[in-house]
């Protein structure tokens, strides 16, 4: 019997309500078990607890603790440098806490910590509202909301964070508390942007905004070439658009599946995904300059109802391929930045892999850089560098594109980058993303984690501490 074998034994043994849910090296269904999004992560935890309660997550931490093992919590696995799971931890998964109980009343909706988007947008769909997420309907609302959350309603409600007005933590002692603005304030302030740093969150209250029965949502489509003056008129159309228009703008392959041409099949394009809160004459309207610039190839922007919208990617993006990661945040897309753009957007190195710039604005500046953890709100776009393929023969090669093209557009960057971005890049770009709210976060984490219990993450050594 091996060492780690004996882990997922002696859990058994010690938490003998949890036998059932717990599955180590050798037990069927481990595979499927530790395997995270991330193809590119395969790492091997000495034993995996199926939460399921408050309950459980205390005493998953308390038998780790017990027998000195690391803890990985693990939400929605889609952290792209694996941080839901480790060698040799304990990992803690939450998908079991799943309740999503929305209080139309209040304009609120509670989740239970191990649900992803999907489940929390088709429950709030059915009173038209929702709370701002990414671009994916698999994403952990865990990992997403801890880091800040960037996608289709930013422009318009904010970051996640800024719509997240409680939060049931499990702290590093195995005892609950309730993060507010009014309980536990300095823990509330950390749990928006400062990652899983602090605890276990088993529930998360957050407020809920109009989306309607449906969004006018949609991409426009370039030749790739036309890159320098899509990517002008992106920085110059966007901040003078309403809030309720968003756009991420990306360079990318027209994947071949029949919602696209079949002409611009694999056709590498650059593109802006719109998103509008509003009517299809609004859009129309709104949107009636997109069609003055360069020739576009497709300009497909429709009524979507928001959860489809959130789950138009899905079947691209599935678990089990190769992602490798880089990021940074932006001030300025100079005319230089641009060049370095339409240089390695025309180099993508396979189908799926893209580069994505999200704006950071309208909504997302009323809050300030240290109002929230979230240190970049006067940045103006969260830059991801995302190479992707399905065959790990090929993982060099998307891993040399991602380097490559960073390097390149990083000495035009703000400093840090999104949390949520960034794979294992070290203790200094954990702090260039913090900022000065970093020794703030420190305070925190010496308050509520003194031992660094909870360190696979990005993560925030306890002040004056290890
Ligand atoms: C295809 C794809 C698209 C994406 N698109 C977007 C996007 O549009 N916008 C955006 O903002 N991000 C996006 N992301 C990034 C995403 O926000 C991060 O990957 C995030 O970490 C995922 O959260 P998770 O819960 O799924 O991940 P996990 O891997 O489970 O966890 C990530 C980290 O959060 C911690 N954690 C998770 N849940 C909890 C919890 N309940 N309590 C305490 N700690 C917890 C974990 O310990 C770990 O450190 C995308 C990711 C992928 C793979």
């Amino acid at each position: 019997m091996t060492a780690t074998t004996s882990l997922a034994d002696a859990a058994r043994r010690e938490l003998p309500d949890l036998s059932e849910s717990i599955v180590g090296p050798g037990d069927p269904g481990y595979d499927e078990a530790r395997a995270v999004h991330n193809g590119m992560i395969d790492r091997r935890p000495a034993a995996i607890v199926r939460c399921e309660s408050v309950g459980d997550v205390s005493r998953a931490i308390g038998f780790a603790r017990a027998h000195d093992t690391a803890i990985a919590v693990r939400g929605g696995g889609h952290n792209g440098g694996g941080l839901g799971v480790a060698d040799d931890a304990l990992v803690i998964d939450l998908a079991g806490l799943d309740d999503v109980v929305v209080d139309p009343d209040a304009d609120l909706v509670r989740v239970g910590g191990g649900c992803t988007w999907g489940q929390v947008d088709r429950a709030t769909a059915e009173y038209g509202r929702a709370t701002p997420s990414g671009i994916i309907s698999t994403t952990g609302v865990g990992g997403l909301t801890l880091g800040g959350g960037l996608g289709h309603l930013t422009r318009g409600y904010g970051l996640t964070v800024d719509s997240l007005v409680g939060a049931d933590v499990v702290l590093a002692d195995g005892s609950q508390v309730h993060a507010s603005a009014n309980e536990h304030p300095e823990l509330f302030w950390a749990l928006r942007g400062g990652g899983g740093n602090f605890g276990v969150v088993t529930s998360f209250e957050f407020r809920t905004h109009p989306v309607g029965a449906a969004v006018m949502a949609g991409p426009t489509f370039w030749p790739i070439e036309q890159t320098p003056e899509v990517m002008r008129f992106f920085r110059e159309f966007l901040p003078t658009a309403p809030r309720h228009l968003n756009g991420f703008f990306a360079e990318m392959t027209v994947p071949p599946v029949e919602l696209f041409p079949e002409e611009l099949h694999m056709r590498k394009v650059c593109a802006i995904m719109w998103c509008i809160v509003g009517s299809e004459e609004e859009a129309t309207r709104l949107l009636a300059p997109v069609h003055e610039v360069g020739t576009p190839l497709l300009h497909g922007v429709g009524p979507v109802p928001f959860p489809g919208l959130q789950s138009l990617f899905d079947g691209l993006y599935v678990k089990g391929l190769q992602c490798y990661w880089r990021a940074d945040f932006v001030n300025e897309l100079s005319d230089e930045l641009i060049e370095r753009h339409l240089e390695w957007g025309q180099k993508l190195p396979s189908m799926h892999s893209t580069m994505h710039l999200y704006p950071i604005d309208g909504a997302a500046h009323d809050v300030g850089s240290t109002d929230t953890a979230f240190s970049y709100r006067d940045a103006q776009f969260a830059e991801v560098i995302f190479g992707v393929d399905p065959d790990p023969a090929n993982a060099d090669a998307i891993r040399d594109w991602c380097v490559g093209y960073w390097d390149a557009t990083h000495p035009y960057s703000a400093g840090g980058a999104y949390v949520n971005f960034m794979m294992d890049e070290g203790q200094e770009r954990v702090r260039a993303t913090y900022r000065d709210n970093y020794d703030r976060l420190a305070r925190v984490k010496a308050q509520y984690d003194p031992d660094n219990v909870f360190h696979v993450n990005q993560n925030i050594h306890p002040a004056g501490g290890a």
